[in-house]
């Protein structure tokens, strides 16, 4: 049985620089976060867990490494829509990641294995949450008998698996095209995240699956060029890899323009020169 309830007041310990999302999110979130791709590797717990990673991911050593989006930038120590009173000002709208309504759950988790992990999250990463409640706190029992009896959860669990289902042949796409690097083989050999630009290459299929038309992916090359110079250059962590965002979305912003059938010396504003917000 799993008893827990957000209080939200303490939103310093888990709304870090950066949450994650899915391909579904990006349409919601692409005008507020930097959007990058981080991969991880999970070890999985059993042989349902490992159906479930070998769908979403792709096996290597033993574990499964998964990709998913990343929203925000991981080098501050604050997420980009916590106002002032340190509070989420996405909560109770639409736009409030599926991970952010699922914390301290995760998707890629079995539904019936999820008790582990909230024991491993209250003992770890969560240890300052005030969230935990013990289990004779019916009113806030969120996951029991194997399953989430809590429908918000369950709803943000299965929002999450989706579109981590729908993004996962991207991701492998994306994972492809970095085997032979140096930061690739430190990431197999060691822990932690491996976080990269989205390839300008795959960017237009990443946007038409994520529900962009085509005449919409100018406005988020340059939209979101914004936000990753704006990020990358914060003095208090400079970002190498929202500066690779940029330059993706750079060439990507040229593509677009080519395939709109603009010539180079037709008047246009490109990323470099658009307004600058910080
Ligand atoms: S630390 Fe725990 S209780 Fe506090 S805001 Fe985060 S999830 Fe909620
Ligand atoms: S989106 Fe809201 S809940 Fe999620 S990390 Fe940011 S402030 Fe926290």
């Amino acid at each position: 049985m799993c008893a827990f309830a957000c209080r939200a007041e303490c939103a310093e310990f888990c709304c870090g620089g950066a949450t994650l999302i899915t391909i579904d999110e990006i349409r919601k979130c692409c005008d507020l976060f930097p959007i990058s791709v981080g991969f991880r590797k999970y070890t999985p717990l059993d042989a349902s867990h490992r159906d479930l990673l070998d769908a979403v991911g792709v096996p290597c050593r033993g574990r499964f490494v998964v990709g998913d989006f990343i929203a925000g930038n991981r080098h501050i120590a604050r997420c980009l829509a916590l106002n002032n009173g340190s509070l989420c000002s996405l909560h109770g709208t639409d736009r409030k990641p599926a991970q952010c309504r699922l914390v301290p759950f995760s998707a890629l988790y079995p539904e019936e294995r999820q008790d582990i992990l909230f024991d491993e999250q209250r003992k770890g990463k969560f240890a300052r949450c005030r969230g935990f409640i013990g289990p004779e706190d019916a009113q806030h029992i969120v996951w029991r008998g194997e399953r989430f009896v809590d429908q918000s959860y369950r709803r943000a669990y299965y929002d999450y698996q989706r579109g981590a289902l729908k993004q996962a042949s991207l991701m492998r796409q994306i994972l492809d095209g970095l085997r032979g690097q140096e930061a690739y083989g430190e990431f197999l050999s060691g822990e932690g995240i491996l976080e990269v630009a989205v390839p300008a290459s795959l960017l237009p299929q990443v946007l038409d699956e994520a529900g962009f038309s085509r005449g919409e992916h100018q406005s988020y090359v340059q939209t979101q060029w914004r936000l990753c110079r704006r990020e990358s250059v914060r003095t208090e962590g400079r970002n190498p890899v929202l500066e690779d965002c940029a330059a993706e979305l750079e060439r990507c912003d040229m593509q677009c323009a080519s395939h709109a059938g603009e010539s180079a010396s037709q008047e246009r504003t490109p990323p470099r020169e658009s307004g600058r917000d910080g």
